[in-house]
Order: C-alpha cells, then structure tokens, then sequence
C-alpha cells in the first residue's frame, strides 16, 4: 500500500523523523481554518495525490496568510495530477529553504537484500538526476541482517559526500528513517527533498512511503491508512468478503482455485480473446476448498462488474474433488438466482471429474456450458463476451 504524503510525514514525526507540522483539508475553508491554527509564517499547501512530480504540476504552493492559504487550495483542490483528482491538501509551516537533498531506502528484490541511495543534489527528479548525472546519486547496498546502523550511516553520508557540518543531523535522520523503514514494514520509503533550512536544520520536507501489505498482520494500526474512496469498490467488496480477487480491463469474469491456474487462465483468455478485443476481466483465486459460499460470492462480485460479459470457471480438483466444486457451482447458481444473468462456462478437470460433470449436467442450468478443455473453454468464454 502506498501511502499519501500526510500519513508518512505522521509515521516519520511517530518514529522522530524532523518533519514540520501540518494539518489536512477537504476545502478552502478548512484550509484557512488550518492555517490559523498553524499559527504565523509561511505555509506550504501541497496536494494530496498518490503521485510524484506534484511541484512541477502546480500542486505545491507557498501562502503568507491564511486568506492566500484559502485561495491557494482552492486552486489546487478538485485539480487533475496525472490522473489522480485532488480531493484533499496538507496545509504545512513552509520551510525556507537553503539546500535540497535526497534520501531513500528500497527493497532491491534482485539482489535480495536493501539499498539506501542518497544524494546532496535533490530538487531534481531522481529518475533524471539517475539518467543524467548518475555519480551524484550514491547507491549503498544494505545488509538484511544488519540494516542500517551507526557505520553504514556514516557509509551512505560519505558516498553521497554531505559535508562534514551535516554529518550528525543526516545521520541521525538516516537512522529515524530506517527505524521507519523495518519498524513499519516498508518496502520504499523515500525523502525528496531532505531540505537543509536557512537556520541551519535538516528537515524531511516530503515523504513517500510503501508498506508491505503481507506484513499487516503485525500492524493492525495500518488497516485505518486505507484510502476508502480511492479503493476500487469491486476490490473493496472482495476484500470484505477475503478473496484474492484483482480487477482487470476485459470482458471474461474468470474464477479459478489456485493462484497459478488462475494466471495461466488469463493467458488463454488472453490469447483466445485476442482477434476479437476481448480480454479477461478480473483475477480471482477461490483457493483450495471451494464452498458454495466462496463460489457465489466470487460469482457475485465477477458479476457487478458491468464490464463483465462472460464468465469462466477454471477448477482443477486436486484436495478438493470436482463433484464439491460442482455442487458448489449449483448451489451458487441458486443462491444468486435471477442475479446471475450472464453465460457461465465452466471446466472442469481432476479428481472425480467424472461426478463433477454429472452434477453439472443433471443441474442443466440454462446459462452454463461445459466445455472439457481449458484451451477451449477460454475460447468459448471469448466467443460468449464478444
Ligand atoms: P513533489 O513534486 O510531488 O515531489 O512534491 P514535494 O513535496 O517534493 O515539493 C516539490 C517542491 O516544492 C520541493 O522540491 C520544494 O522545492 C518545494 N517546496 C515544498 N515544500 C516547501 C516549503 O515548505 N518551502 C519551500 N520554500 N518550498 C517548498
Ligand atoms: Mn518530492
């Protein structure tokens, strides 16, 4: 999950990374509410988007009062960032600004291990500065077991080459940063600008942080970072009901038990679909014991998309034998009645096959079709969404 800039300058002021202080608003007037409570000074009004480049977009603006505050997120509320609607604005103090660097710390799956890159020339776009002037950009790799402690701080500073005055004050930042890092379970947390103020103070002036979703289990505190309304509602729906299901652009709703079927499903659909624009619509991996319930409720979340023209189901009974699944696929029918009113082609393959077809046969429901291969059944599925 990716987070807003607000929540993790709120992580980084948690774990003691120097950030400055802001408040969030949803409209002008709270904006200018927000900076009266921020008191005197010049604020930043920054929008809230899961994106970069926000400064060079126009959704970073500098206000003196709070009257230009209003005026400032005004401008910026509702405005288009990449695709990405401004729905909310971070009023902050604004800091003056001597100085812009950069920080980050990264998963770097290749290598298996993390890599901590710094740079005294932050301000630019780091893709640009990596292109362009890729010695400015010192790349430390991190020791899992290790992280980052005292030596490999001093390391990342020396690579990047602060000078000698900032040494304590960047490291010590380093090391806050990297408590977030392993303490959050994050896969990317990055700082860009890491600013160094007129008076002298280094500040984390912007965050972007990625927290690893497999590690929520040992942090129920992240399930509230969640952006509701910026969720896919279908997605959302999944969610709520624990299926592993992931929205796609096609017109072929495709159910399948186990994560590598299911992906080699999209392939055949994919492929069978090709010559007539049709695409498969969603992933979804019922998992091993495939109930009724599981059934209709993946059926019933494929089939609120109105994308969705047909549908494929892909069972390999293993664990799970083929006349379960296809009882559970009647019963889902049933228990979904006139709500189901697209063709379903099911195929079926594995242990008790041979029942599993006779249940289906037997149900002769008018919208399912069997088909006995996978190849197919895709094609199949292809024909019915065209
Ligand atoms: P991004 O463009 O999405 O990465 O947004 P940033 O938060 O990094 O802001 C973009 C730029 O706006 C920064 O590089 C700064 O130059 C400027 N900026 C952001 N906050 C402040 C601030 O408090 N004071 C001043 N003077 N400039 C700021
Ligand atoms: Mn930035």
């Amino acid at each position: 999950m990716d987070l807003y800039e607000y929540q993790a300058r709120d992580i980084f002021g948690a774990h003691g990374v120097p950030v400055l202080h802001g408040i969030v608003a949803r409209t002008p007037d709270e904006a200018r509410a927000a900076a009266t409570a921020l008191g005197d000074g010049l604020k930043v009004v920054k929008a809230q988007v899961k994106t970069g480049g926000r400064g060079k977009a126009g959704g970073v603006k500098l206000a003196r009062t709070p009257e230009e505050t209003e005026a400032k997120a005004a401008e910026i509320l509702g405005m288009d960032i990449k695709g990405h609607t401004v729905r909310t604005v971070l009023i902050a103090d604004g800091a003056d600004i001597a100085e812009e660097y950069y920080f980050s710390i990264l998963l770097d799956r290749s290598e298996r291990r993390y890599l901590a890159m710094a740079s005294v020339e932050g301000g630019m776009e780091i893709e640009q500065l990596a292109v362009e002037r890729p010695d400015a950009l010192a790349k430390v790799a991190v020791d899992p077991l290790v992280g980052v402690d005292e030596a490999k701080a001093d390391e990342i500073i020396a690579a990047a080459g602060f000078r000698p005055e900032l040494h304590d004050q960047v490291k010590a930042a380093i090391l806050r940063l990297w408590d977030v890092y392993k303490g959050e379970d994050a896969t990317l947390v990055e700082v860009n600008p890491l600013v160094l103020t007129e008076d002298g103070t280094i500040i984390a002036l912007d965050g972007k942080v990625t927290l690893d979703d497999n590690a929520g289990f040992r942090h129920p505190d992240h399930e509230a970072l969640v952006d509701q309304a910026a969720e896919d509602p279908l997605e959302a729906k999944a969610k709520a009901a624990n299926l592993n299901y992931v929205k796609l652009d096609g017109q072929v709703g495709i159910i399948g038990n186990g994560a590598g079927l299911v992906m080699s499903t999209l392939d055949v659909v994919a492929l069978a679909g090709a010559p007539m624009g049709v695409k498969p619509a969603n992933f979804l991996d019922i998992g091993g014991g495939a109930s009724a319930e599981v059934m209709a409720a993946g059926l019933d979340v494929i089939l609120g998309d109105a994308q969705v023209k047909s549908v494929l189901v892909n069972v390999f009974g293993g664990i799970t034998a083929c006349d379960e699944v296809a009882n559970g696929i009647v019963q889902a029918l049933a228990l979904l009645g006139d709500a189901e009113t697209k063709p379903l082609v099911v195929r079926l393959d594995g242990n008790n096959v041979e029942e599993g077809r006779r249940i289906l046969a037997a149900a002769n429901h008018p919208l399912v079709t069997m088909v006995d291969t996978m190849d197919g059944a895709a094609a199949k599925a292809a024909e019915l969404a065209q």
